[in-house]
């Protein structure tokens, strides 16, 4: 498995390039700015490595805690949240239910909007905001998405990589060991000698 500085390189690598394509599909800078920064956001704190004590988890600074509970559930780089759409996803869900109870916790809903909070608003303020801006969200979702996925692939490319040198290796070992096999016999049939 990659290191935290190599998953962190290849997002910053990889930003100039999904930048590039996704202004090249959509010719909006808005939408380029939103998945952009989605992907930024999921390469370095919002990514699969979320499951274990990880560069990404510690990013998370003084909320990181929040993340405990995941770690705990989840089995390091399962499906759920090394797997396509299916690690994203719940990862959303995770936090909008973490943001949900700081919310009421903290107040910051009647702060910030001066109004009192109720679920109910609060799901009228998401739903106008989904519909009202279907490709904005989309962007942002697809951000996340490939930067998530640029994660899960280098994990899934580095093990294979291993595996390949492990096996090539452990083969080299068989062919010294055969080859020197009647070498310590020698040797042996001398020292009896
Ligand atoms: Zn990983």
């Amino acid at each position: 498995m990659p290191s935290g500085r190599t998953h962190d390189r290849i997002t910053l690598w990889g930003l100039p390039f999904v930048a590039g394509i996704s202004f090249g599909q959509t010719q909006s800078s808005n939408l380029t700015l939103i998945l952009s920064g989605a992907f930024l956001f999921s390469g370095l704190m919002f990514g699969p490595d979320l499951d274990l004590n990880s560069v990404q988890y510690k990013r998370w600074g003084c909320l990181r805690w929040i993340w405990i509970p995941y770690q705990k559930t989840l089995r390091h780089r399962s499906l759920l949240s090394h797997g396509p759409i299916l690690g994203t996803t719940l990862r959303l869900i995770y936090l909008a239910v973490w943001l949900g109870i700081l919310g009421i916790l903290v107040g910051i809903v009647q702060l910030v909007w001066n109004v009192g909070w109720s679920w109910q608003q609060f799901f009228e303020v998401l739903t106008r905001s989904l519909t009202q801006y279907p490709s904005q969200w989309i962007a942002f979702y697809l951000g996340l998405e490939i930067g998530a996925m640029s994660h899960s692939v280098s994990d899934w490319g580095g093990s294979t990589y291993k595996r390949f040198k492990k096996q090539g290796r452990i083969k080299k070992r068989k062919l010294t060991t055969v080859t020197r096999r009647p070498k310590s016999a020698a040797v042996k049939s001398r020292e009896k000698r």
